[in-house]
């Protein structure tokens, strides 16, 4: 396959989102590595991106040799570039180092990386990726951590109103957030108000929205024990998801709405949705998933007969496993 000449800026952004999905997404990385090399770009200052793109690409199909030259590349193509593009590929380069065994290189990159926390949130999202793949998810938390009270301590102690308010802040919570549910932590302040932030840009989100298909993603069981290492945003156990389901839908019906599905999700794809370097479990990224989802063929119609199998695919009856969940 081959991409057409002079790609632009928005090019590369759209083969971002889209490269995973194509059935040769190795020939779209070598043509971006080519187009970097050969002068194939509209602006050859999309070099380092064109290239930090291939590296992602080959990294995401465990092609690390491959990886290793694209994002050493990227680096150099970046020259002394000082932005957060530049620092998101030198931290790129350290998480593939990780992943080559070389982890005395990583280590030296990603030290130097760790102001741009508080400075650079798309750099800094890099920046946590490459410490975690380097085996160091406990010394991320703490970066973390020391950001969020050096932002925290910058701005006083009035609580955020909302997402938009908290800034820099909300997207250091949120990273923080779900690192630590991946490291099996329990929520202390910090948490909770990223929860709260989340929750309120969520609501905000469903207000704007013609039909709040947010609140009808369903996660089967398998899907959902995947997701929750991420994000408790659906809930913190199984049971409590399908509780929230069946009470939104029951609610919504009380509301006059009629016709309504439950909208089954899948990890794989909802990572595909983030696009590559993207947060799957950021709150723009669900509702942008559960937008798809509402326009998609796979739907469970709700409600199933009392004494049919329930929607939660439990095979219990209905009226003995999510009706009663609606009361809780
Ligand atoms: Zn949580
Ligand atoms: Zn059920």
């Amino acid at each position: 396959m081959s991409l057409k000449a002079d790609l632009t800026t928005a090019d590369l952004n759209e083969i971002r989102q889209t490269a995973l999905g194509t059935a040769d997404p190795l020939g779209v990385a070598a043509d971006l590595g080519r187009a970097a090399e050969n002068g194939g770009l509209a602006d050859p200052q999309d070099a380092g991106l064109a290239l930090s793109l291939a590296a992602e690409i080959a990294e995401s199909r465990s092609k690390l040799d491959a990886a290793q030259r694209y994002a050493d590349a990227a680096v150099s193509a970046y020259g002394d570039r000082d932005d957060s593009q530049s620092a998101a590929a030198r931290a790129l380069r350290a998480r593939i180092l990780f992943r080559n065994g070389r982890a005395d290189e990583a280590n030296e990159i990603v030290e130097p990386l760790r102001p741009l926390l508080t400075q650079q949130p798309d750099a800094a999202a890099y920046v946590t990726a490459a410490l975690v793949v380097g085996g160091r998810a406990r010394d991320a938390e703490k970066w973390l951590t020391e950001a969020v009270q050096e932002v925290v301590a910058e701005r006083g102690v009035t609580e955020p109103a909302d997402a938009d308010d908290a800034g820099v802040l909300f997207f250091l919570l949120q990273q923080r957030h779900r690192l630590r549910h991946a490291l099996g932590l329990q929520h202390d302040t910090h948490d909770n108000l990223a929860e709260r932030l989340e929750t309120r840009l969520a609501n905000a989100g469903a207000q704007s929205a013609a039909a709040p298909a947010a609140d009808l993603v369903f996660w089967p069981r398998a899907e959902f024990d995947r997701l929750v290492k991420q994000t408790d945003a659906y809930g913190a156990t199984w049971d409590e998801h399908r509780a929230r389901l069946e009470q939104e839908l029951v609610r919504q019906t009380g509301a006059g709405r009629t016709g309504l599905a439950v909208l089954p999700g899948s990890v794989d794809a909802l990572t595909a949705q983030a696009g590559i370097g993207g947060d799957p479990v950021s709150s723009d990224n669900r509702a942008a998933y559960a937008r798809t989802l509402a326009t998609g063929a796979a739907r469970l119609p709700w409600p199933p007969e009392r004494n049919g199998a329930c929607w939660c695919g439990s095979g219990l009856k209905y009226k003995k496993c999510c009706l009663p969940r609606s009361r809780g």
